[in-house]
């Protein structure tokens, strides 16, 4: 416990007090829903709110806090649609799974939640893990910790044996035959069952693997998991307690399964066919492209030793493939929210993401949209996502001007959230 009260005490320190009022003096200030840059621009908060939003430095009251962003570039805090807040990448994951408590994944969720929120990233959706991510998304709630703001999953949904399944290849007497409870489901009943137990649990939002995946110990990687009626009951189910269904695929015919059942996003997306793209842009599906996970992956699996070979093979091949479908799929018109699958990289690098998405030819004001006014949409909480009257004061500041300097990203210099500063100043 001793560790847990030493941490607190440092995040303390980054936390400043609230005056009355907070003038933000914003040098330029993205205007995430016309996609253009604002020069010379005052952000006003009161509390945990933005108040006003004005043309040129409003003069502050003699009681309120001004904060000088005059030589920086202002945003709204970044959205991240895909992370793993429990894990991060390395050769010795398999074997944490067996040593592990779940003391020991919650001590380090508490180290990557804090450099999440410190790398401009003011909100999350925690695609999967044990349930620590419940707990984790509870401690930054009550301020015991410093972190983004989390939507989380809980456990992810897989069918027997697929991508989600907790026990794959493991020895017999260590399988059993994990259920809804655990997070595998076969036919209807368990996938509503399932999605009741998250409920129970405390999710924000439903997982499911549509389809296999890459850094699973099985064979497969892409092919369909569940059918489309176990789809169409998780989406009824979850539709009863408020939940939105995030879909992992890789495969087009696990994925049109999915978007036909009416799930809200597809992540990853690699092997989308042009059909798949139609009917997402029909049923107003987004696609949550994770390329920085896929190059990654790629990346590790050249590294003798980082996986087990079985997955080593999967993600040699599949790794290169989400950029160039990402590109497909941006300029065929399908809806686009920023998503990374951090964890399965190193936390905190979620902004290389954007190098990614202008290298395939998106504008960088259009990717911060998808990480902020896009993300907002997908979440279905507007209170997020823009810099407006209102809104929940979550603002960053870069150093540079991203238009001109990508990597000016990746120098995040202010963090506010919910009003507190965290960072800078
Ligand atoms: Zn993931």
């Amino acid at each position: 416990m001793k560790k847990l009260f030493c941490l607190i005490g440092l995040c303390i320190t980054f936390i400043g007090v609230t005056a009355q009022k907070t003038f933000i003096y914003c040098g330029q200030l993205v205007d995430v829903k016309n996609q253009q840059m604002l020069k010379e621009m005052t952000i006003v908060t009161d509390g945990a709110k933005i108040v006003r939003v004005d043309k040129g430095y409003t003069k502050a009251a003699e009681s309120d806090k001004i904060i000088d962003l005059k030589k920086s570039t202002v945003m709204p805090g970044l959205i991240d649609m895909h992370v793993h807040m429990e894990s991060e990448t390395g050769p010795a994951n398999y074997l944490n799974g067996f040593t592990w408590n779940a003391g020991d994944y919650a001590f380090q969720s508490v180290v990557f939640a804090q450099k999440t929120l410190m790398s401009g990233f003011t909100s999350v959706r925690d695609l999967g893990g044990s349930g620590v991510n419940i707990s984790l998304r509870n401690a930054i709630n009550k301020e015991w910790i410093i972190g983004p703001r989390v939507y989380t999953a809980g456990k992810s949904l897989a069918t027997t044996g697929g991508h989600a399944d907790p026990t794959n290849n493991y020895r017999k007497d260590l399988m059993g035959d994990p259920g809804p409870k655990e997070g595998v489901v076969n036919g209807v009943e368990d996938c509503a069952k399932a999605v009741r137990q998250r409920y129970k649990e405390g999710s924000d939002l439903i997982k499911i693997t549509a389809t296999g995946g890459v850094l699973s110990m099985a064979k497969d990687g892409s092919g369909a998991q569940f059918t489309e009626e176990e789809i169409k009951a998780i989406v009824s189910t979850a539709k009863d307690y408020g939940f939105k269904v995030a879909a992992h695929a890789h495969g087009a015919e696990g994925m049109k399964r999915a978007v036909m059942a009416g799930v809200n996003s597809i992540e990853h997306g690699t092997y989308m066919s042009e059909e798949v793209m139609d009917l997402m842009k029909q049923k107003g599906t987004y696609l949550v492209p994770t390329i920085i996970a896929g190059k990654s992956s790629a990346d590790s699996a050249k590294k003798p030793g980082y996986y087990p070979e079985i997955v080593k093979a999967k993600a040699l091949v599949v790794g290169n493939f989400i950029q160039a479908t990402f590109a497909k799929a941006y300029q065929r018109g399908v809806k686009i929210a920023f998503g990374t699958d951090a964890g399965v990289y190193a936390h905190g690098k979620n902004w290389i993401e954007f190098v990614y998405m202008t290298e395939a030819g998106m504008p960088i004001l259009e990717a911060i949209k998808t990480a902020t006014v896009n993300a907002a949409d997908l979440i279905g909480d507007d209170r997020l996502g823009s810099i407006e009257k209102d809104k929940l004061a979550d603002i960053i500041a870069v150093d540079g001007d991203p238009v001109k300097d990508i990597t000016s990203m990746g120098r995040v210099i202010f963090v506010m959230k919910n009003g507190v500063v965290y960072k800078g100043n």
